[in-house]
């Protein structure tokens, strides 16, 4: 298994490009060493963006010595990662419903895992409640009940 020279990340195998980044995948030979060097070769063959080829070799190279997953956060590739983060609005449906919270979990776990674990946890927290006042509902009910007949 190799991983990206760039942010980190595991490698497809025979991939020829990162799936998280988008940068060219180096042979497996060179990877361990030539991090540091190909980064503005990498930069220039990659970028589109020639005004900024120099600033952008830079930054890869900051990227590259560093090597964390922080890039992520920073990472300029939005074709492959779409917008992965927790929505509010998903969230709130999934606290009232969490059934139809569970189905958007299961929905959004492969694309957006982060997204799909917040709604998992406003469903659970949402299913919690419910449980919570069935039961409170269903002690009121039988206290008042019992309080009929004796
Ligand atoms: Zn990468």
């Amino acid at each position: 298994m190799s991983y990206c020279s760039q942010c980190g990340k595991e490698l497809v195998q025979g991939a020829k490009f990162c799936q998280n980044c988008g940068a060219p995948v180096e042979s497996a030979a060179a990877a361990g060493t030539g991090a540091a060097g190909d980064g503005s070769a990498s930069a220039n063959t990659s970028s589109g963006d020639s005004s900024s080829a120099s600033y952008a070799g830079y930054y890869e190279r900051q990227n590259a010595q560093s090597q964390n997953a922080q890039r992520q956060n920073a990472q300029p590739n939005y074709n492959y990662v779409e917008q992965d983060i927790p929505s509010t609005g998903l969230n709130v449906l999934a606290f009232f419903l969490p059934l139809v919270g569970l189905i958007l979990y299961l929905v959004y776990v492969d694309s957006t895992p982060r997204r799909a674990k917040a709604i998992g946890k406003f469903a659970l927290i949402g299913f919690g409640v419910g449980v919570a006042l069935g039961i409170i509902g269903a002690v009121i009910q039988g206290a008042v009940i019992a309080s009929m007949f004796f």
